[in-house]
């Protein structure tokens, strides 16, 4: 079987090429929407690649400089919009007839020629090259390898132009054998627990930090020269002021995608078929967080759900309430229990940090919640440090080290 994997990478276009791009995006948008009309046009919609084809492949050429595989990457995209729609009307729903205007372009390997460190890509005049634009933190991300493997294959790739950036989303296929080995190691996983919080952005059940100063600093500066230039008040401060906001927005994403992949990643080491989460619904009320913390919570939480997607791994919430203030060794729950960072159970005397026992509470939640007698591929327990936790809370040492003394707990 084939695994097939996509892999967003911007590109560094200058004008010149940036404007022929657009040309040839203009004329690939206006190729899909006239055969698109042509398959409308009639007492039947005409979903067939081969007739649309012999009805208007030789008007579009004419019609247009593009390359001859970019006509017939906007047909298949017309055929594919219509044979959509005319599914969705069997099915009894409204649909109408669809009109292409996102900027995007689809690219096969005769129109795109993908290379080590740029892309040369077919235009209405000519082709054009543009480089990576890969920080060495991004070469490494799950995604990208694929991109660099030997063992994956590019198939193609989409250009998209949104936010003043040139992305390309490259396509990429490998022959596996089975997924056995996969479902190996997900049908009798562990969750990891993630507490989210402002002093530290996550910590995992497994004992690992990711402390919040990097996201403060960038945060404190954004605000510091975001006060310089509203000072000014001119429109000429305020186009600076977008231009600060776009670029810090752009460090925060870079680091909160490095702490997804390591998030990840250390849901895989531990052999994780879960990623759990407290529910984000009103996390500020809750927590205390600013608006720039709930905004990078949400971010955390999509990049580690589409990159553990990658791994089969499932990304789940579960209810927040008193994760903070719950023993997550005997139960007992009580505001007490919590004072700032330290974690201390007024009942059992469990110490711990405090948001390291949040982040187990947050596991063996999700456990409880889908014990349902037979195990059915359910994860077993939660990850620790060393070792697991089950639904019962009873804490098991990793059968390799037993008579090991494990920490933290
Ligand atoms: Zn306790």
């Amino acid at each position: 079987m084939e695994e097939r994997r996509t892999v967003p990478v911007k590109l560094d276009v200058d004008s010149a090429d940036a404007a022929l791009l657009e040309d040839t995006i203009d004329e690939f948008l206006w190729a899909a929407n006239h055969v698109t009309r042509h398959a409308f046009d009639g007492e039947s919609v005409t979903t067939s690649k081969t007739t649309l084809h012999d009805d208007t492949y030789e008007d579009v050429r004419e019609e247009t400089p593009l390359h001859s595989n970019h006509v017939q990457a906007a047909r298949n995209k017309a055929a594919d919009a219509a044979k959509s729609v005319v599914k969705k009307w069997k099915q009894g729903k409204k649909a109408s007839m669809p009109h292409f205007t996102s900027p995007h372009l689809v690219y096969d390997h005769r129109t795109a020629t993908f290379h080590d460190k740029y892309v040369s890509l077919a235009t209405v005049d000519g082709r054009i090259e543009a480089d990576y634009v890969l920080p060495d933190e991004e070469r490494d991300t799950p995604h990208a390898e694929y991109f660099f493997s030997e063992e994956y294959e590019t198939t193609g790739a989409e250009l998209h132009y949104s936010n003043d950036n040139w992305m390309l989303h490259i396509h990429c296929k490998t022959d596996v054998e089975s997924d056995t080995s996969k479902q190996a190691t997900t049908e009798n996983g562990t969750v990891l627990g993630v507490d989210l919080g402002v002093n530290n952005l996550a910590v995992a059940s497994t004992g690992t930090f990711w402390t919040g100063e990097e996201f403060d600093h960038w945060r404190r500066e954004y605000e510091k020269r975001r006060g310089d230039f509203q000072e000014h008040g001119t429109r000429w401060a305020h186009e600076n002021m977008q231009a600060v906001g776009r670029k810090e927005t752009g460090r925060f994403k870079l680091t909160l995608h490095r702490i997804s992949n390591e998030l990840v990643a250390e849901a895989r080491e531990n052999e994780c078929s879960v990623i759990a989460f407290e529910d984000l619904t009103d996390i500020r009320e809750r927590t205390g967080a600013s608006w720039g913390h709930e905004w990078a919570f949400n971010r955390l939480y999509d990049y580690v759900e589409y990159k553990a997607a990658e791994y089969g791994i499932d990304v789940e919430q579960v209810a927040p309430e008193n994760t903070s203030r719950r023993c997550s060794t005997c139960g007992f729950t009580h505001p007490d229990n919590r004072e700032s960072e330290d974690f201390e159970c007024l009942k059992c005397g469990y110490e711990n940090h405090a948001d390291y026992n949040a982040a187990k509470n947050i596991g063996l939640r999700y456990l409880r919640r889908n014990q349902t007698g037979d195990d059915g591929g359910a994860p077993v327990g939660v990850r620790l440090n060393s070792g697991t936790l089950n639904a019962n809370g009873a804490y098991e040492p990793p059968a390799t080290t037993s008579g090991q003394s494990a920490s933290p707990r």
